[in-house]
């Protein structure tokens, strides 16, 4: 396994194919370091003794130890670890650990790439094309991160009725050795430093949808790909230091007639396995967030219980409801997401048919579950911003620049006024309101509120998810059997 010096080493052999603000950048650039610092975590944790055993696991290929980001999972207890993991990494970085995309894609790939291969008997080797790109990618402990989100253009319209065929990912030519693809996805968070990036379908296809059916991974500065960088961090701090400098990024990847070779394709042209990766990356994201949500609950409620505290506010009946309703949504989300583990199987919910086979024998969650954890911990993020915001009063908006409070005419002066608890050092109050405005008024809170919100798909998608796969006729057979009505069914009971 690599460490974080190694990581960022090889990232700087790249080539460069960030653009930012106008410039070109190389992707150690000091304006990265605190999206460095983020990923820099997970090679430091699996030396951490703390963290050892969440954060490593045994390759299924090789049965070495790897970084677990790199891991297909094998059990339910993988799913496990993988969500306990998430919240443990997410509260080390007080924030996303923005590692998992690529694992979640890897373990959707590697089920639908098996599938698709039924479709073409012996004419395609998805599947062992993945494995072989796997192997390397467990063996060099390489960051991955996922491209599914498509341009999308017009909303209302499936990618084949687009005015411009470009606004979903397609291919536009098949070669002997390859396949060429146009396109472009956004929003893609740590594509600038990620080794490898890997594609994915964003939605279910139609099969006069088969060139939008494609997976493949490409090294991130790869030939024909081109990235548009929004860097999102902390504003810099010269005097009062914060005990970690976080930060992130998302890129626009334009993918101008980039070819690429068999080897690194993982479908293409099956459309019922290309909406079924779109579905399994969504999923296995989903079940992500079931660790990074209440972890993120965790660090708000931490700010909220402080906040009052240092309002002098904590024991109103008021403050302790409303943190009593940031730790129900956390724990609600962390329980949604540890019963979609411990309900994991090789299996998919498909609608109208119920649990079926899929892939090769790695570990799905149950997606009911992942669902309604990901929909519930996903609305609640502005309002949790509001609960802190209620608590907190109006301080961190206008909270005094660093110059201010260590300019020898107000430092004083400032403390002074600053002063609103006696029983905690006035400086710590200060590194406090400090760290609360990073979460809530800065601009990197801003673009975090929107990811922790759309990220992994929007509550809509999740609503789409859950309605689509639970079974609500059984619940309509039940009413009928209560109501004494025809068609009723005390099998019902059972919840089928
Ligand atoms: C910070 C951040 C990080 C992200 N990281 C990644 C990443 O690493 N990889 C990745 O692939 N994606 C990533 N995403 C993308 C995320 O999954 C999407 O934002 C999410 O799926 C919503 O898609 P959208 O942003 O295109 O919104 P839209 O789909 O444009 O939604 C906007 C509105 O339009 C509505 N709408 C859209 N289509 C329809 C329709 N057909 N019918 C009716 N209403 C419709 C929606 O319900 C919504 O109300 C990230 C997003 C954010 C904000």
């Amino acid at each position: 396994m690599r460490t974080k010096e190694q990581y960022i080493e090889r990232l700087r052999k790249m080539r460069r194919n960030l653009y930012h603000d106008g410039d070109k950048i190389d992707r150690d650039d000091e304006i990265q370091a605190p999206v460095l610092n983020v990923m820099g975590i997970t090679f430091d944790a699996v030396n951490d003794p703390d963290l050892k055993d969440l954060c490593t696991a045994t390759s299924h290929l090789t049965g070495e130890t790897i970084n677990r980001f790199c891991h297909v999972h094998q059990s339910t207890d993988d799913l496990h670890k993988k969500q306990d993991m998430t919240r443990a990494l997410c509260r080390k970085a007080g924030m996303c650990i923005q590692r998992c995309m690529g694992t979640d894609a890897l373990n959707a790939v590697n089920a639908a790439s098996f599938e698709a291969d039924k479709v073409n008997p012996g004419n395609t080797s998805y599947h062992q094309n993945f494995l072989k790109w796997l192997e390397r990618f467990q063996k060099e402990d390489l960051v991955g991160s996922c491209a599914q989100t498509d341009m999308k253009g017009e909303r209302l319209k499936r990618p084949i009725q687009q005015t411009d065929p470009d606004m979903y990912v397609h291919v536009v030519e098949k070669k002997s050795d390859g396949i060429v693809v146009r396109g472009c996805k956004l929003h893609i968070s740590e594509a600038s430093i990620s080794d490898e990036i890997l594609v994915v379908p964003t939605r279910a296809l139609g099969p006069d949808e088969k060139d939008y059916a494609v997976a493949f991974a490409v090294p991130s500065d790869y030939e024909g790909v081109k990235q548009v960088v929004s860097i999102h961090s902390q504003y810099k701090r010269k005097h009062i230091k914060r005990g970690v400098d976080i930060g992130y990024s998302d890129s626009y990847i334009i993918f101008e007639d980039c070819f690429v070779p068999w080897e690194r394709v993982f479908l293409c042209g099956e459309n019922d396995h290309g909406g079924m990766c779109a579905l399994l990356f969504a999923l296995f994201h989903r079940h992500s967030y079931s660790g990074c949500k209440p972890a993120i609950g965790d660090v708000f409620l931490g700010l909220a219980a402080l906040a009052a505290e240092y309002n002098g506010i904590e024991k109103t009946p008021h403050v302790k409801e409303m943190m009593a309703e940031i730790i129900k949504v956390s724990e609600l989300g962390y329980a949604a997401g540890y019963t979609a583990s411990s309900m994991g199987k090789p299996e998919v919910i498909i609608p109208g048919l119920g649990s079926c086979p899929y892939g090769p024998g790695s570990y799905i969650p149950n997606s009911i579950y992942c669902n309604v954890g990901r929909c519930l911990t996903g609305e609640a993020v502005f309002h949790e911003q509001e609960l802190i915001c209620r608590i907190a009063g109006g301080i961190p908006s206008t909270f005094p620049y660093e110059g201010d409070l260590i300019h020898p005419d107000l430092k004083e002066v400032l403390a002074k006024y600053l002063n609103r608890n006696p029983k905690v050092p006035v400086e710590d109050q200060i590194k406090f309101w400090m760290t609360l405005g990073d979460y809530t008024i800065g601009s990197m809170a801003g673009v975090m509120n929107y990811g922790n919100y759309h990220g992994g798909g929007s509550p809509i998608m999740e609503q789409i998810a859950i309605t689509s796969q639970y079974d609500i006729k059984a619940r309509k057979k039940l009413i009928k059997y209560l109501a004494g009505m025809s068609g009723g069914d005390s099998k019902a009971i059972m919840g089928k």
